[in-house]
C-alpha cells in the first residue's frame, strides 16, 4: 500500500485527536485508537510505515464532530464583539453544541482554563475557545469568558496565612 497524502479530516484527527500513546494493536491498526474495539470495519486514519492508526466509524465521526463544533465556535468568537467578554446567545449555543459533541465522544466534561488554570465545566460555565500556538503544535483549549472567577482554594490559603 502506498502512502496517500492526508485529506483534511485525516490531518485534523492526526493533529488533535489521535492519542499520543497507543497500544501495539492500536498502532498497527488492529484496534480503534479511541475505544480499543478490534471489530471493524476500522478506518485508516493515515500513518507511515508500521504506524497505522485506525478508528471505528462511530468514534471517528464523534471526534470529527468535536473538531467541527470547535472550529465553528472559534470562528464565531473571533468575529463577535461580545463573546470575548460575555458570550452572546449564539456563542453560548455554539459552546453548548461543542460541549455535547465532547460528551458524545466520551471526553471529559471538565476542561482547564488557560488563564487561571481552574477546571471549567463546559456545559455550565461561560467559556470561550482559545487557540494556543506552541513550539511544535497548535492546541485547541478553553478559557473562562471575560474575567476569571476568584479561585476559592487560593483564597483559603491566603486566609490561613493571615
Ligand atoms: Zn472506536
Ligand atoms: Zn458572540
Ligand atoms: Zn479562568
Amino acid at each position: 500500500m502506498t502512502d496517500q497524502p492526508l485529506n483534511e479530516d485525516q490531518q485534523l484527527l492526526m493533529l488533535y485527536e489521535i492519542p499520543g500513546t497507543l497500544t501495539e494493536d492500536q498502532a498497527s491498526g488492529h484496534a480503534c485508537v479511541w475505544c480499543h474495539t478490534p471489530y471493524g470495519p476500522l478506518i485508516d486514519l493515515g500513518g507511515v510505515a508500521d504506524w497505522r492508526p485506525h478508528g471505528c466509524a462511530s468514534c471517528r465521526t464523534a471526534r470529527l464532530d468535536c473538531l467541527r463544533t470547535y472550529a465553528v465556535w472559534l470562528h464565531h468568537v473571533d468575529q463577535c464583539a461580545r463573546c470575548p467578554t460575555a458570550p452572546c446567545a449564539e456563542g453560548q449555543e455554539l459552546g453548548q453544541r461543542h460541549s455535547a459533541a465532547r460528551d458524545h465522544a466520551g471526553k471529559q466534561a471538565h476542561v482547564r482554563c488557560t488563564k487561571c488554570r481552574e477546571r471549567i465545566l463546559l456545559a455550565r460555565t461561560r467559556a470561550n475557545p482559545v487557540v494556543q500556538e506552541g513550539n511544535t503544535a497548535v492546541s485547541r483549549r478553553y478559557a473562562h469568558a471575560g474575567v476569571c472567577p476568584p479561585i476559592r482554594r487560593r483564597d483559603n490559603r491566603a486566609l490561613r496565612l493571615m
